[in-house]
């Protein structure tokens, strides 16, 4: 929490230009119950020219923050009010980029049924090995296993839909290029998906054996979720992030609007897990958009208890990112290249809660909901999709007059571009971007404007880093810099020279790996 130092003194009499320095919000809405007061007492004769225009003040006190009560005079009479000095919890940098969420924020999720054949991936990814079990001709139902982990990190692979199984080739994902992969030509009539419901987890070895049995990916780099619930420093804090701050996706959102009861359900039961009779988690904060009021309000009334925190938190891109959510809601630094789990956190999207929500109420994790959308998309759409479907068949869904000039898997700032007819969807797609045009502006000059380094969200000189490129061997200041890159592309979109700065930052520090990696085996041999 950021403490802030009030300026006023207790009965002191304050004036209209005085209240700035009270750092003031909107005398509107209920205020946060956990307040520590201050008692400073003063009077003004106007109507405070944020009251009832700014945003709500319990969206954005923090418990504990100090406030003081002054007597105004409204249109009503005098009014005593409770003032808050507050500061939103957020980062330094960051920008506010049109989130383009309008053509899909209130389509409810549909079901989407694949015409042609699947081709599914056997295996998550080419760090998380199997040992395929699928024979080509065999008849399989929806559910059943395709491939068996091979080792204790790894993850099974569960057939989408019952059919008939066809030969093995390669599938083209979005997060691990080439694997190998099976064909399944889906049967005429699938016979309805078997549920098992089951009691939710109570210790942490149930809740790790459940994600295992139901292949629980964590999106972000692709860990399986019991291998990050068991690392070296297992996490304390558990963040669920609602925020969903990439422009045009919209999943998440309609997932929470359309099944709140059952994830508050679902992180509630989380909040409880516990190892040798203590809690694992001793903080789980759902992060919502402070937008989204209505559905902050509705989560909050169905929060079963107080150990669910809620935080709505601005839209401010890349909020969503692991290593920004853990630095604002626990005030904890990853370390330059390390990740949220280095500092005892876990951030996982709403998309695997709701795959441990189906997991307890014993539904196959078969499909995922994901946004199609885009200028180029005639149809846009949140559609639950089964892993496995071809992406040329969404594209005709969403655009089916003409093909889009490009297509981005992912949102438009993080996005990887699709380029081959194989490409599948995975767990970790989380939607689809059809672009009408591809054409970029000519890089031109660097005009020293600053404003890569002002909006930098970890701090970082993108303008100076990049000058490093060329440098015979890469200084071990400047590799742990591009190690501290996030990759969120923040400077590339705001540079008006239009320079490829995060790409660059990446090339370089693939480039810092490739160096160390031949150092290490130079000090070896
Ligand atoms: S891509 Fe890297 S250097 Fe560029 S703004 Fe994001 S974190 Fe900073
Ligand atoms: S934003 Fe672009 S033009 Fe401005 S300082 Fe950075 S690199 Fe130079």
């Amino acid at each position: 929490m950021q403490r802030v130092r009030p300026v006023r003194k207790t009965h002191q009499h304050v004036t209209p230009p005085a209240l700035g320095a009270l750092a003031v919000a909107s005398a509107r809405g209920p205020i946060a119950s956990n307040r520590t007061a201050v008692g400073t007492q003063g009077k003004r004769r106007a109507t405070p020219p944020s009251c009832g225009t700014g945003p709500r003040t319990a969206d954005f006190v923090q418990p504990g923050l100090p406030s003081a009560t002054l007597t105004v005079r409204t249109r009503g009479g005098w009014k005593a009010m409770v003032w808050h000095w507050w500061r939103r919890r957020t980062f330094r940098g960051g920008i506010f980029v049109p989130d383009e969420k309008a053509a899909t924020a209130r389509q409810s999720i549909r079901s989407f049924t694949p015409r042609g054949p699947l081709l599914i991936p056997l295996c998550h990814s080419q760090h998380l090995p199997t040992r395929p079990i699928a024979r080509e001709g065999a008849d399989v139902c929806c559910g059943d296993v395709l491939a068996d982990p091979d080792g204790p990190r790894s993850l099974p692979v569960l057939a989408p839909l019952a059919g008939r199984l066809g030969p093995r080739r390669r599938a083209w994902t979005s997060a691990e290029g080439w694997l190998p992969a099976i064909e399944l030509t889906p049967a005429e009539s699938s016979p309805a998906l078997p549920t098992e419901p089951r009691s939710p987890p109570r210790t942490l070895d149930e809740l790790t054996s459940l994600a295992r049995r139901n292949a629980v990916l964590i999106p972000e780099h692709r860990e399986p979720l019991h291998v990050a619930l068991t690392g070296p420093r297992p996490p304390d804090v558990l963040i669920i992030d609602g925020l969903e701050t990439q422009p045009g996706l919209t999943a998440d959102l309609r997932l929470l609007v359309e099944r709140t009861d059952e994830l508050v359900q679902t992180a509630g039961w989380l909040a409880d897990v516990q190892l040798d009779g203590r809690r694992v988690f001793d903080r789980v904060v759902l992060t919502l958009s402070l937008r989204h009021r209505r559905l902050v309000r509705r989560v909050r009334t169905l929060a079963p208890h107080r150990r669910l925190e809620i935080a709505p938190l601005e839209d401010k891109y890349p909020q969503s990112h692991p290593t920004l959510l853990t630095l604002v809601i626990t005030r904890r630094r990853t370390p330059p290249g390390g990740r949220d789990r280095d500092v005892g956190v876990l951030v996982i999207p709403v998309a695997t809660l709701a795959a441990l929500s189906d997991a307890v109420s014993g539904k196959a994790p078969i499909a995922r909901v994901l946004t199609v959308a885009g200028e180029a998309a005639d149809r846009p759409a949140n559609l639950l999709v089964p892993f496995g479907t071809r992406v040329s068949e969404l594209v005709e869904y969403a655009s089916p007059a003409r093909r889009p000039a490009a297509l981005i898997a992912g949102g438009p700032m993080t996005g990887v571009r699709v380029l081959h007819d194989e490409a599948v969807t995975t767990p970790d797609l989380a939607g689809l971007t059809l672009l009408r045009h591809t054409a970029q502006p000519e890089p031109t000059t660097c005009i020293r404007c600053g404003s890569c380094m002002d909006d930098c969200p970890v701090g970082l000189d993108p303008r100076v880093l990049v000058q490093f490129e060329t440098a015979v061997s890469l200084k071990a200041a400047v590799a742990e810099q591009t190690a501290v890159c996030i990759d969120c592309g923040v400077c590339s979109y705001v540079c008006p020279s239009s320079l490829p700065l995060a790409l660059t930052i990446q090339r370089m520090r693939r480039r810092a790996q490739l160096e160390r990696a031949a150092l290490a085996t130079m000090h070896a041999s």
